[in-house]
């Protein structure tokens, strides 16, 4: 997992939260300043020119900023105070009559506020299974923005990033990445071809559910788009609060650890589900026979995500019997936290599925995990 030579790994960058140290007091964490102003001498000059309001002048979302700049390879990066809020801090750098291209089948949020979004403006949305190269090219045409999240949440499909950059550069269009599922240490968008990555820092970032928080990454801070939301994050004022920046970054310092334990652990799971007489499909890019897999194995390393879902034998009813039934999982919406969870995504979003059932591993015991999924699916 080392970047470059000379560079320290991403487990260590992450452990150190980048040699985080108190430089007033020695102390081994950082401390919150929770100051939203900053006073001048008695020339009238700032005691620290990097501290001026709050805004845009806090240490500690500077900091969290850093290390996930350095994950991702991003020459510059930027907190939200969520996920959504980088999303949208994306989007609203399109034009009104504009055109986005972007993937079905994703976070059912952020399609719902694009298609809102995008009637709004006058923009033209063009939806596409961005897994399928071949529907992708038949709508190619000109755009601004290129929207792929891989893997995609709830269908674990994988989506090719490099002939999409390929595609997005011939479309003049931004190619952006939610990689929320990939977490930065398994794979690093920009290095692909991708103009931007996001990441929904509240799901395996922070890893607590204790945190809402969004990222966005870029590969060329020189360039207008990201000059935009650079401006518009500071004067539209989409920022965290310091509390929450200082929770992020302590969540982070185990990033690389919980990713390891969580991806072994889900490549286990969706394993035992595979040969589960109750069990349909599953849909992990882990699996050999995924049909994401190859691509899966081309642009991450070191595991494939906590993410899967399943389709049990039967219908709805089927579902919700087997997950009324699970202990360790526990039934709420999210992912990418320690505690695994459990989510029937039909109840929310009708297009789901009604049997399908999605999991996110956290870092228990996986044989505990494999036996309560065990006996909750034996009672369908
Ligand atoms: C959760 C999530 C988001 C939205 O992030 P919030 O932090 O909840 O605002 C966007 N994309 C994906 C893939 C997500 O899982």
């Amino acid at each position: 997992m080392s970047d470059h030579k000379n560079t320290p790994s991403l487990d260590t960058l992450f452990a150190q939260a980048n040699g985080a140290i108190d430089p007033q007091t020695g102390g081994v964490v950082p401390p919150i300043q929770s100051a939203t102003t900053f006073v001048r001498d008695e020339a009238n000059v700032p005691l620290s020119a990097d501290h001026i309001y709050a805004r845009d002048d806090n240490d500690l979302v500077r900091l969290g900023e850093n290390l996930l700049n350095r994950a991702e390879h991003a020459e510059a990066g930027l907190l939200f105070p969520s996920g959504m809020a980088a999303v949208v801090a994306v989007m609203r750098t399109v034009p009104n009559g504009g055109r986005i291209i972007q993937q079905t089948g994703i976070y059912w949020g952020v399609t719902k506020w694009t298609r809102d979004f995008c009637a709004r403006r006058q923009i033209e949305l063009i939806e596409v299974d961005c897994a399928d190269l071949e529907e992708l090219r038949k709508v190619a045409t000109t755009a601004d923005v290129l929207w792929i999240e891989t893997p995609s949440n709830p269908y674990l499909k994988t989506v090719d990033v490099a002939a999409c950059a390929d595609m997005a550069k011939s479309a003049g269009a931004l190619l952006v990445v939610d990689s929320t599922a990939a977490t930065p240490i398994l794979s690093q968008p920009l290095d692909l071809g991708a103009d931007i990555v996001m990441h929904s820092a509240t799901k395996a970032i922070n890893g607590h559910s204790d945190v809402l928080a969004g990222y966005l990454g870029c590969r060329d801070a020189s360039s207008h788009i990201w000059e935009m939301i650079v401006t518009d994050r500071h004067d539209a004022g989409a920022i965290m609060g310091p509390f929450e920046a200082w929770l992020l970054i302590r969540g982070m310092r185990t990033l690389p650890l919980r990713v390891e334990r969580m991806s072994s652990s889900a490549l286990k799971v969706a394993e035992f589900l595979v040969a589960h007489p109750k069990v349909n499909t599953v849909l992990y890019p882990g699996l050999s026979t995924d049909p994401g897999h190859q691509i899966a194995l081309r642009q991450m390393s070191g595991g494939f995500g906590s993410l899967l879902s399943f389709q049990v034998e039967g219908n709805k009813q089927s579902a919700l019997t087997a997950i009324g039934h699970l202990k360790l999982f526990k039934r709420a919406t999210s992912l990418g936290g320690v505690e695994s969870l459990v989510e029937h995504r039909h109840t929310i979003e009708e297009a789901v599925p009604g049997n399908l059932l999605r999991l996110s591993v956290g870092i228990e015991n996986a044989t505990d995990l494999i036996a309560d999924l065990n006996d909750a699916l034996a009672q369908v």
